[in-house]
């Protein structure tokens, strides 16, 4: 998951890493208001998941509130770099002296952390890399004895920051890194860590990936605002997550459902090998209930545009059953006009095969027959 510069820097207020003052405007009067809590001078910066997005003019230094808000209509709604704006952090604007960069990245290759310093920040650091290469320091601690004070120093030295530097210098990396760490991300990017005309550190900018299958996920959710906990994801994803179920949306018009990952990805695979086009798929998981399936089944049939639902259930915790009364139930409560084709094999698989067929619903008996079955019946509808 990467985060947005304000959500970054949630993260980097929660590891104790200074930050200027600011808030998120979604209008151009919010942006006025938050510009004059902060004493007029700001810098009005649109919050789109791609980076050099001063180059690109998606940051505005402003003078005073109106200033804000102008630089706000003129931001919010347009594209910047193919991304639509409609948040922008206001914060307020700080005299730099000196911009750093400072990240902690996972390193594929060497399986483990590097941390990167350059006192050439404010530029992609890529560019740094072409330019000044001698000019980037690196660290690689290991994850299992962690970062040891001496490689902290090392990095600082190298670089030969001046003096008033080093003590701010040395917290920042070990925050950071105990961040990265605590939050289970694969990046954290701080560009510019800027040193202030007043001598403080100051993380101007945010850039922050976190993995997906980290301990920390929920954690790194609770941090964020309630509003945007869900990311860029669709009302149905949305719905689905509430009810602890993964739902993907996808191009083609047959509905999937099906429990546990790979079963459910072979689902779509032998679907599309056979010329259909998966709508959309949701993984029931282990041990759904009728409730849930009845649940499930309502926001896979949401999805406008549908020519059929493909449900492929291979029953272990979940019980064959209690995904037929599911069905049933929600076929019962909305009216529902669209072939159903049903496969289902494992615990109390004649129990559910028999529901099925007292409601007139022919189940399948194996994959391939499913499949081919929606495909032909969906053509139908068509
Ligand atoms: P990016 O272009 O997407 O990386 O966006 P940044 O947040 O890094 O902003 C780009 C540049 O704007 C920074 O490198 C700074 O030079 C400048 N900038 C950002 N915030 C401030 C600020 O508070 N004061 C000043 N003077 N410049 C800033
Ligand atoms: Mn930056």
């Amino acid at each position: 998951m990467r985060l947005l510069e304000y959500e970054g820097r949630l993260l980097l207020q929660e590891a104790d890493i200074t930050v200027p003052n600011g808030e998120v405007a979604r209008t151009p009067r919010e942006a006025k208001s938050i510009a004059e809590r902060l004493g007029g001078s700001a810098v009005v910066k649109a919050q789109v998941p791609v980076g050099g997005r001063g180059k690109a003019g998606g940051i505005k230094v402003v003078h005073n509130p109106d200033e804000a808000e102008g630089s706000a209509a003129g931001l919010i709604g347009t594209k910047l770099k193919g991304e639509t704006i409609s948040k922008l952090l206001t914060v307020e604007a700080v005299e730099i002296e000196t911009e750093f960069y400072l990240s902690v990245i996972l390193d594929r290759a060497k399986k483990g952390p590097v941390i990167i310093f350059s006192p050439e920040g404010g530029v992609d650091i890529e560019e740094v890399a072409d330019r000044n290469p001698e000019k980037i320091f690196k660290v690689e601690p290991d994850p299992l004895i962690g970062l040891q004070p001496f490689m902290i120093r090392e990095i600082i030295y190298r670089a030969h920051t001046s003096q008033e530097v080093f003590k701010p210098l040395y917290k920042v990396i070990q925050k950071l890194y105990n961040a990265y760490r605590r939050f289970g991300a694969t990046l954290m990017e701080i560009n510019p860590l800027a040193l202030t005309t007043k001598g403080e550190l100051v993380a101007l900018d945010s850039k922050v990936k976190i993995d997906d299958d980290s301990g920390a996920m929920s954690e790194v959710q609770e941090l964020l605002p309630e509003s945007e906990k869900t990311g860029d994801k669709t009302e149905l994803e949305r719905q689905a997550n509430q009810i602890g179920l993964q739902y993907v949306e996808l191009d083609g018009d047959i509905g999937i459902i099906g429990n546990g990952a790979g079963l459910v990805m072979s689902t779509l695979d032998v679907l599309s090998e056979k010329g259909g086009q998966p709508a959309n798929f949701l993984d029931l998981g282990g041990g759904a209930d009728s409730e849930l399936m009845s649940k499930a089944f309502e926001i896979v049939t949401a999805k406008e545009g549908l020519t059929g639902v493909f449900i492929n259930i291979f029953g272990g915790l979940t019980r064959c059953d209690e995904v037929a009364s599911g069905l049933v139930e929600a076929l019962s409560t909305k009216e529902i006009d669209l072939p159903v084709v049903v496969r289902l094999t494992g615990t109390n698989e004649k129990a559910g095969r028999d529901i099925l067929r007292e409601h007139n619903i022919p189940p399948a008996n194996t994959l391939d027959e499913g499949a081919n079955k929606i495909i032909q019946r969906s053509q139908e509808v068509r």
